[in-house]
Parts: structure tokens; C-alpha cells; sequence
């Protein structure tokens, strides 16, 4: 939403914190950046800015032409303002659950994860595709309400730039009441990690309490290392394969697929076949939880590993 977002001013602070936090992992943590990884996070960061540029403008003449049928005289009160931000940073949660759990809206988001390193660039790592997604639509509600589409962009622009500082691993833990309402450092690693125990979990903007609300918050452990990605790995640097990989998974399995499943390939999580041949998140868990158990089983039956209980 081109003239609206306060995203474009926000730019000179990222490129001054991804400086502050290479400096940092020169000296702390190696193995943080990768060249050719962070060049092709600010690629993506460039090529979703020109995107949005495009798509945005044709969003936000639909919401204004849907504004003209709201509901309430909402208007521009300072109360509206926090309004706006709280459902719209809940509209983000159910955006990228939706973005995690249906394969048409994975094939852009998935652009968000592809990084196997996790620090401030990736978090400029986002989508070129996003717009052949609905996710637009889940704003609609606002707008029907009565938030100017204006404000609603603003909002979301903050909410965007709120999300950025939480892609390091320079920060351990935030303090206790801000990691308990806030999303952090810490909450966000959860979200990139594809070890089993953290697949699907985490997906807040700015407040954690929507996935302890909704269901799918999971807490970082100090005992598990995470490994950042997605679960296959794309293992290239090449800007369009990147880009495009998931949109040519999708055609590929709807061209292969009996017609009665061809949909579900598109609808359906990723991971999902018609038989059984890949994994989903759910059944990685799964398995997982099943091996543990057996694990367990042959050291202590008594005692069950604190916390494995709750993630069952
Ligand atoms: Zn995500
Ligand atoms: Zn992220």
C-alpha cells in the first residue's frame, strides 16, 4: 500500500541494524551470516517492495470502493488507532497461520522461511508472490467495520516493522513480562526452526497472545538447538528457483494428480498427498512424539521429559 506504509522510511534503520548485527556476528557468532544468503534475503526484500507497489495500490483501491459500505463511523480517534492495530496484528496471526497451513498460501510465504540462517536480513526476505494469494482478503472485515484503509495500512506498515528486530539470535530472552504479551527474539526463532517440536508453532506479528489464545504457542527450549528452515531444504542460492519453487511444486502435483485430488494440492497443507508419499507437519510431529515416547520408554518409564507432557 504505496503511499500509506511507513515501511519505506523504516529501510536506512534496517540497513544500519543488519550493519550493527554483522559487525556483532564477526565477532560472536560466525557462522550468522553467509554472503550469498544475505545477498539473496535483500534481493527478495527489494524485488516484494516493487511487488507491493504494484498490488498494493490495486488493494487499497477495492478497500476504499468496500469502505463506502461500512458498518460504523469509526473516524480517526486515537482509540481507533490501538483498535486498528490489535485486530489488525490479529488479522496478521491468522494470515500467516493460513500462510504455514494451506499450500496456496505457503508457495509465497514459504519465501519468508527459505533462509537457513537466521538474522536481521532474513527478516527482509519477503514475498514477491504474496498478491496471488486471497491474504488481502482477511482485511476486509476491518474495513466492512469501519477502519479507513488508510489507517489499516498504517497499522499493518508498523506491524512489519515491529516483526523486524525479532529475526536475531544477538538476543537471548526479553524480559519476563515482555516475552509473556510481546513477540520477541526468542518466540520468532521458535517460528523459523523446523525441528518437529516447533513445526507450526509461534505465528504472532507483534502480540504472542494470539498463539497462546489460539492454541499453537511453543515456548524456546535452552536443550534444543534449533536448525532454521524449512523442512526440505532448497539448498540453492538461485533467485528465481527461490522465488517460483513451491508455485512449480504445486503445478507439478496438480498436473500428476488423479483429477479428484488435483484441489487438495492446492488447498490442502503442505506436505499433503493423495498417497502418503510426503510428510506433513502434523504427522513430522507425529512420528516424532511416537519415537520419543518409545525413547523414553527404554531409559525411565517414570519420568517423562518436563515438557514433552504439554507438547503432546
Ligand atoms: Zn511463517
Ligand atoms: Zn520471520
Amino acid at each position: 500500500m504505496p503511499d500509506f506504509s511507513p515501511t519505506e522510511y523504516a529501510v536506512p534503520g534496517f540497513v544500519a541494524l543488519v550493519l550493527i548485527e554483522m559487525i556483532w556476528a564477526a565477532r560472536k557468532n560466525r557462522h550468522a551470516y553467509e554472503p550469498k544468503d544475505t545477498f539473496t534475503s535483500l534481493a527478495f526484500g527489494l524485488g516484494s517492495t516493487v511487488a507491493g507497489l504494484v498490488s498494493g495500490g490495486l488493494f487499497f483501491a477495492l478497500y476504499l470502493f468496500l469502505w463506502e459500505f461500512r458498518l460504523f463511523e469509526i473516524g480517526w480517534a486515537w482509540w481507533a488507532w490501538i483498535a486498528c492495530f490489535v485486530l489488525d496484528d490479529m488479522r496478521y496471526y491468522w494470515v500467516h497461520r493460513c500462510g504455514h497451513r494451506v499450500r496456496w498460501f505457503w508457495a509465497s510465504h514459504v519465501n519468508h522461511h527459505s533462509s537457513q540462517h537466521y538474522n536481521l536480513s532474513t527478516a527482509l526476505r519477503q514475498s514477491w508472490t504474496g498478491f496471488l494469494t486471497l491474504g488481502f482478503a482477511f482485511a476486509l472485515p476491518l474495513v466492512l467495520l469501519g477502519f479507513h484503509p488508510a489507517m489499516i495500512a498504517i497499522c499493518a506498515g508498523f506491524n512489519l516493522i515491529y516483526q523486524f528486530w525479532i529475526h536475531t539470535e544477538a538476543i537471548d530472552r526479553m524480559p519476563r513480562w515482555f516475552e509473556a504479551v510481546m513477540n520477541t527474539p526468542s518466540h520468532h526463532r521458535v517460528h523459523h526452526a523446523t525441528n518437529p517440536r516447533y513445526l507450526d508453532r509461534n505465528y504472532a506479528g507483534v502480540f504472542i497472545v494470539w498463539d497462546k489464545l489460539f492454541g499453537t504457542f511453543e515456548p524456546e527450549r535452552r536443550d534444543e538447538k534449533i536448525r532454521y528452515g524449512i523442512v526440505k531444504q532448497l539448498g540453492s542460492f538461485n533467485l528465481a528457483w527461490a522465488v517460483f519453487h513451491e508455485w512449480v511444486g504445486i503445478a507439478q502435483d496438480m498436473w500428476h494428480a488423479p483429477w479428484k485430488h488435483k484441489l487438495a494440492y492446492l488447498l490442502r497443507e503442505p506436505g499433503w498427498t493423495h498417497d502418503g508419499s510426503r510428510q506433513t507437519s502434523d504427522q513430522i510431529r507425529k512420528d516424532w512424539l511416537e519415537r520419543n515416547r518409545i525413547a523414553e520408554k527404554t531409559v525411565s518409564s517414570e519420568n517423562p521429559i518436563a515438557g514433552d507432557a504439554e507438547a503432546a
